[in-house]
């Protein structure tokens, strides 16, 4: 498959969405207020509530997306690209695979990437989407020659409070 074939592949915003708060819980998730590992997953606010004292964090916050609005699924194009080309990865070709018009925010966003996550962080972050695509697969949630066609929408079911496991 072309690199511009596989970045399609990362272009799903809630898979990202899904991927990016696995990602953190496998890092782990610690409650800023009362130091508790154990958390909910608010999936209307992308937020996480600790179970122990209900104090929440976002899913960006403390993060390498802390403070970006770019889409989840950047993160995932940016982080495919790096894997494959290393910090050469350009501004210019970053910013032809995600379509976006802007070149500040991605510039600061690639940056911040590149500096924060070295090689094994970034094989860490594509095996979780990797995961988070197969489960969708093998849930029939994505069939293949319609992915990733399917809507947002679709792929979730809208659960307010999906008890995240304590790990
Ligand atoms: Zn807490």
């Amino acid at each position: 498959m072309s690199t511009q074939g596989l970045t399609y592949v990362y272009k799903n915003e809630e898979l990202s969405i899904e991927a990016f708060k696995e990602y953190r819980l496998n890092k782990g998730v610690v409650c800023k207020k009362c130091g508790s590992k154990h958390h909910y997953w608010l999936m209307s606010k992308l937020q996480f509530q600790c179970v122990d004292c209900r104090f929440r964090t976002t899913l960006r916050s403390g993060t390498v997306l802390q403070g970006s609005k770019l889409p989840y699924s950047y993160f995932f194009i940016a982080i495919n690209l790096l894997s494959k080309q290393g910090n050469r990865l350009t501004l210019d070709e970053f910013q032809k695979h995600t379509g976006h018009k802007y070149y500040e925010p991605l510039w600061e966003f690639l940056n911040k990437l590149k500096i924060n996550l070295d090689e094994s962080e970034r094989g860490l972050i594509l095996s979780t989407y990797s995961d988070i695509l197969s489960k969708h697969f093998r849930l029939g949630l994505i069939i293949d020659n319609t992915f990733p066609l399917v809507t947002e929408r679709q792929l979730l079911p809208e659960v307010d409070l999906e008890r995240v496991a304590a790990r």
